[in-house]
């Protein structure tokens, strides 16, 4: 059984090909910069143990159908590829960030769930297009193949309404749907399965932090192994500091903003989403170089990283507080996988939260799931690489079966 897992963002389609009969990836690959002047393509194909095949190509793709086009070449090519054709392709699944409040769970796509899913664009506007375009061409260049949705907000419909009703006037829920619906919900999911089977417990006995720090932060509560809160909201700029988000704010910044400086609606969004976080403070996103400007004495960078740990330490305080006692904090993506410093500094000063890490397990990036609470911590503290791909891919199979 060979699935085809696709992630169509706005400007990049990130996709992989994976056979569930032996749990191998056959090629993982990545279209970036759609739509610009020129874009790129990078593929990497494992079609056995005898050679791997790397492709990089600097090609202009004006379009996701253009840059779907070229995806189906390289996997089906005879140097490229691992599939002779698209016809070895048993099922693909889909990314969508945002199904509202009626579709969440991982769905057969057909022309009713296409048009649901555009119903609940303006819920997510930067996204929901983009994987629907992904969507529209895969149909049409794989007819006859089985699609399935995989939802980013599923895992987090567990949440009681307590948590995901915001406390506004209520018929703004009736109307317009207005709650908190959170996101990056297949890598909390498949993180805390992961977590459960580390800890050699069942997936409904685990109360868990999990963390997921990339570019995009989010975590989430997970009690009894469900969510029962999560720090993004109607949209994924709610919650811990992020790259270029700001994450939670007080609301009057907006109007206060708009009136002091003329500045329009669609402009303080653009602040918020793409010059707040790590680069509105010292001007910059990637982690590993503001590590390396605060070592230089940049002060920005380092009060970057500091407001970074502390709004993630008082969400651990947020959830313990609701998640009951706690099994472990579970670290993954780009910064939680990556980066040992976030990691001891978020752990740093919770011994009497029984959560202690021990710093030479805590060293090094993780490319494989390792424990690394110091021995005695009441707590475990785990980091899990994620693999959305896999778990998407597992949530096609479950719906096919
Ligand atoms: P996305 O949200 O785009 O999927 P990722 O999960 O790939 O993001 O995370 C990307 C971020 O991970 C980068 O911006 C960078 O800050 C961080 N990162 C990656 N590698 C390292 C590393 N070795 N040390 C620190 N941070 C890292």
């Amino acid at each position: 059984m060979k699935i085809f897992v696709v992630n169509s963002g706005s400007s990049s389609l990130k996709y992989q090909l994976l056979d569930m009969d032996s749990g191998v990836v056959m090629t993982t690959g990545l279209v970036e910069r759609i739509g610009d002047a020129m874009g790129k393509v990078s593929q990497k194909s494992w079609p056995g143990t005898e050679r791997e095949a790397e492709v990089e190509r600097e090609v202009a793709f004006p379009d996701h159908r253009a840059a779907m086009h070229t995806v189906v070449e390289l996997v089906t090519g005879a140097d490229t590829g691992v599939i002779a054709s698209s016809a070895e392709i048993d099922a693909i699944g889909h990314r969508v960030v945002q199904g509202g409040e009626t579709l969440f769970k991982s769905t057969l796509i057909d022309d009713d769930v296409v048009e649901k899913i555009r119903e609940n664009c303006h819920l997510s506007p930067l996204h929901n297009p983009a994987n629907l375009v992904g969507i529209e061409v895969a149909r049409e260049l794989f007819a006859g193949v089985p699609q399935v949705a995989v939802f980013d907000t599923e895992f987090h419909q567990t949440m009681p309404a307590e948590a995901f009703m915001y406390p506004i006037p209520y018929e703004l829920y009736e109307e317009l749907k207005i709650r908190r619906y959170g996101f990056h919900g297949t890598s909390h999911r498949y993180v805390a399965q992961q977590a459960a089977a580390m800890l050699g417990k069942a997936e409904d006995d685990v109360n868990l932090v999990t963390l997921h720090l990339g570019n995009g932060c989010s975590m989430a509560a997970v009690r009894g192994g469900k969510c029962i809160d999560t720090s993004m909201g109607l949209t994924p700029l709610a919650g811990v500091m992020m790259g270029t988000r700001s994450g939670d704010i007080d609301p009057a910044i907006l109007p206060f903003l708009m009136k002091e400086k003329g500045l329009s609606m669609d402009e303080v969004d653009s602040i918020l989403n793409k010059q707040s976080g790590l680069k509105g403070i010292c001007g910059m996103n990637d982690m590993r170089d503001i590590h390396a400007a605060a070592e230089k004495g940049d002060k920005k960078a380092a009060l970057a990283v500091d407001m970074f740990v502390y709004r993630i330490k008082k969400y651990i305080g947020a959830y313990y507080a609701v998640t009951g006692p706690l099994d472990a904090l579970v670290f993954t993506a780009g910064i939680g996988e990556n980066d040992e410093i976030v990691r001891a500094r978020v752990c740093a000063n919770l011994e009497h939260l029984g959560i202690s890490i021990d710093p030479a397990r805590n060293a090094g990036r993780k490319k494989v799931a390792t424990a690394v609470q110091a021995d005695g911590s009441k707590v475990a503290i785990l980091v899990i690489p994620t693999n959305e791909e896999l778990a998407i891919a597992k949530a096609t199979l479950s719906v096919l079966k």
